[in-house]
């Protein structure tokens, strides 16, 4: 469904010695699984959202979603990525406007894509998707502030699903979590795609969240993808000396 063919993105400022932050990467997301990205920081996982978003131009390559190239898409075709492609990231603090109260936050996608006009179906929608990730129907008069960071997180998650996304892009969703905090809502995400099918990108540095729910692994170091396959395989005999690296950093 997703597909980055040979993408390189280099920086460059004047004055400043040019950055290679992505080298011939190449990355597929498998329709219908949970795709695992994991890299330390600096790798360039941030470069290959923002090029998924269409903020960031590759100097090279492309980045495919359903046939179509996402950095030169226009009209209709990027008015479908933009409702296709979902988002949820690490602080669903700074992600959630603290002004809006989680009606409006969950149920935004539905006016911006002109897909549940009336407001009274519209606030039974998200009702429904506040059911979904367990929270409750008197939530939607709340402001996020008023939420501990996991129940935000399952706010920036109905607000995701709320346009029926074909697929989810998960920026380390669960780093700035307790860890008890983290099972929950990776226990959510799993069970959501179980039941809605639709595809994951989910974007990590620790091995063991990859582990308890992604299909597939691929590892990127220094802007390049070192080791890809089945996450059981990867996981239990890596090949990379960086995975090696990075299983052995887990507890
Ligand atoms: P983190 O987890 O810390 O966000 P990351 O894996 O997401 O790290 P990127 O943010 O993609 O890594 O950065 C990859 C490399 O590209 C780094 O060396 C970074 O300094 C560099 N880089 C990113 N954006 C820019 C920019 N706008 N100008 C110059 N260099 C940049």
């Amino acid at each position: 469904l997703l597909e980055l063919r040979d993408v390189c993105k280099t920086f460059r400022a004047l004055g400043r010695e040019p950055v290679v932050a992505l080298n011939n990467v190449n990355l597929t997301a498998e329709a219908g699984a949970i795709t695992g990205l994991v890299g330390e920081s600096g790798s360039g996982k941030t470069t290959i959202i923002r090029s998924i978003m269409g903020l960031e131009r590759p100097t090279s390559g492309s980045v495919g979603y359903d046939g179509i190239n996402i950095p030169t898409a226009k009209g209709s075709d990027l008015r479908r990525i933009r409702r296709e492609i979902q988002f949820v990231f690490q602080d669903p603090t700074s992600s959630l406007n603290p002004r809006m109260t989680v009606e409006a936050l969950v149920g935004e996608g539905l006016v911006v894509h002109k897909l549940v006009p009336d407001k009274a179906r519209r606030r039974e929608r998200v009702v429904e998707l506040l059911q979904m990730v367990g929270l409750n129907e008197r939530d939607i008069y709340r402001h996020p502030r008023s939420f501990s960071g996991g129940q935000r997180q399952r706010i920036a998650i109905a607000r995701a699903l709320a346009v029926q996304p074909k697929l989810l892009i998960c920026d380390e969703p669960v780093s700035a979590l307790d860890v008890s905090v983290q099972a929950q809502v990776l226990n959510l995400l799993q069970d959501m795609q179980e039941e809605l099918g639709f595809t994951v990108l989910f974007i990590a540095h620790d091995l063991a969240v990859v582990k308890q729910i992604c299909s597939r692994v691929a590892v990127i170091q220094a802007g390049h993808i070192v080791e890809e396959g089945p996450s059981a395989e990867v996981l239990a005999s890596p090949t990379h000396p960086y995975t090696k690296a990075l299983l052995a950093a887990v507890p």
